[in-house]
């Protein structure tokens, strides 16, 4: 049995949502099937946007914006051969909660009536999220949520689940941060036990690099739980960071489809690592490099003092500097008397507030901050134990003019991390590209 998502541009036109239901009908098996709220429609802005900006109107004027939400969901109704006064009862329900709502509530009302919709195109039952995931003083809670949501689906044949938001046990509503249906779909696909996650979406799937620097790039078929988090990191943000961990957990594969493709390519799936290393899971092309994805806008702070390797504590004390300003460091390459630190670009006031504090915690001999830092990541599992993928990099580079500014590797060796300043990124990344044919 599968579990399925569909994202927003999936539910946005009475032509889309027939298609989706073209693609539920077509298998049997997809029988649990997440929905975000309708996305944008040609002039049309997305319904998740609309409930924010009525949100943030004054109380009295959240009705009257309401309207054009109401609006949007009876045009597709209409155009869908659903009746007229479908959601009568739901609209009164609402506009009654409106001069009060708080924004988890409002904003997520756009999935659940998007959810109901669809139940009764397709003739699903509809069950809503707000008793089935969890949140504990307002953050989620997988163990609970696990064991109600397995409770609640298990004599379900079929059903359409509401994407994005749940609930706390008390009646309120509390939603994910946006994007968050991908892991309403992932929890879903836990709890009815499925052999695949289903996510549709209007991307192909995960790409080699990125095709608007280097062109004939092209979507990766098969893609470990772990080569996965080193592209996220980077910045590949098909799927929502967190929307992994609980069919992570359950050894559950991802497809990405496109719901808009004519079928020229399957997209790209995500395997639980083990699997894919015994062999239970083959690439059509077998590469030493699976992807390289890259980021711009780090900073690296760079801080030397004469003896400092014998100086205990000097690397704690700098990074509790980086703690108390809540910055979240990415690497620490060190020398013998210096480290550097590289962390996302942060504002002024935080950058100085950082040089000030590390000037009194360790009172180096220099500290000089770099703002122009890009970092690229050559990931793939083809490069555990095979040498001399780092010494290709280097030489690439070098051979292109490119200076390295920092080249870290991880334990697990599945990736190399590249930093080059961001005026040389996209060069780096046609270069490394070269190298590698991913
Ligand atoms: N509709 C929400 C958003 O726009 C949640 C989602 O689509 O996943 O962020």
């Amino acid at each position: 049995m599968k579990a399925i998502k569909f994202g927003g541009t999936s539910m946005s036109t009475i032509s889309s949502i027939t298609h989706v239901k073209h693609i539920i009908e077509s298998d049997p098996e997809r029988r649990f099937v997440v929905v975000s709220a309708p996305g944008k429609a040609g002039e049309e802005p997305k319904i998740t946007d609309l409930l924010v900006s009525v949100y943030n109107a004054a109380p009295e004027l959240r009705v009257k914006m309401f309207s054009s939400v109401c609006a949007r969901f009876d045009a597709l109704c209409a155009g869908l051969g659903l009746s007229t006064d479908f959601f009568f009862a739901d609209y009164a329900d609402i506009i009654s909660k409106l001069p009060y709502g708080n924004y988890d509530y409002i904003v997520s009302r756009g999935e659940y009536l998007c959810a109901k919709m669809l139940a009764a195109l397709i003739g699903f039952d509809f069950v809503d999220a707000t008793d089935l995931i969890r949140f504990r003083d307002g953050v989620y809670d997988d163990a609970y949520t696990e064991t109600v949501c397995k409770m609640a689906l298990k004599d379900k044949k079929r059903a359409v689940i509401p994407g994005f938001y749940g609930g706390n046990g008390k009646g309120d509503v509390v939603a994910f941060s946006r994007g968050g249906s991908d892991i309403t779909g992932a929890i879903v696909a836990r709890a009815v036990d499925a052999s695949v996650y289903e996510n549709f979406t209007d991307v192909d799937g995960f790409m080699t690099c990125d095709p608007r620097i280097v062109p004939h790039a092209s979507i990766i078929d098969v893609l470990t739980y772990k080569e996965l988090r080193e592209l996220s990191y980077m910045g590949a943000n098909v799927l929502h960071p967190e929307s992994i961990f609980p069919v992570r957990k359950a050894n559950i594969p991802i497809q990405i489809k496109n719901t808009f493709n004519d079928g020229s390519t399957d997209g790209t799936k995500i395997v639980p690592t083990e699997q894919f290393l015994s062999g239970k899971y083959t690439r059509d092309n077998i590469r030493p490099i699976t992807a390289i994805a890259g980021r711009k806008n780090f900073y690296s702070l760079y801080i030397d003092k004469a003896m400092m390797n014998s100086e205990v504590g000097f690397v704690r004390r700098v990074l509790s500097c980086f703690e108390k300003l809540e910055i979240p460091i990415e690497h620490v390459p060190s020398g013998i008397d210096s480290m550097t630190v590289v962390f996302s670009a942060v504002d002024d006031k935080t950058a100085n507030a950082l040089i000030e504090s590390i000037q009194n915690e360790v009172k180096p001999d220099h500290i000089t901050l770099s703002k122009d830092i890009a970092l690229i990541a050559i990931v793939g599992h083809g490069m555990v134990s095979r040498p001399g993928t780092a010494a290709r990099a280097i030489s690439r580079l070098s051979n292109a003019n490119i200076n390295l500014r920092m080249i870290d590797q991880g334990a697990s060796e599945i990736n190399i991390i590249i930093g080059v300043s961001d005026a040389d990124f996209d060069r780096a990344l046609i270069a490394l590209n070269g190298e590698f044919e991913v």
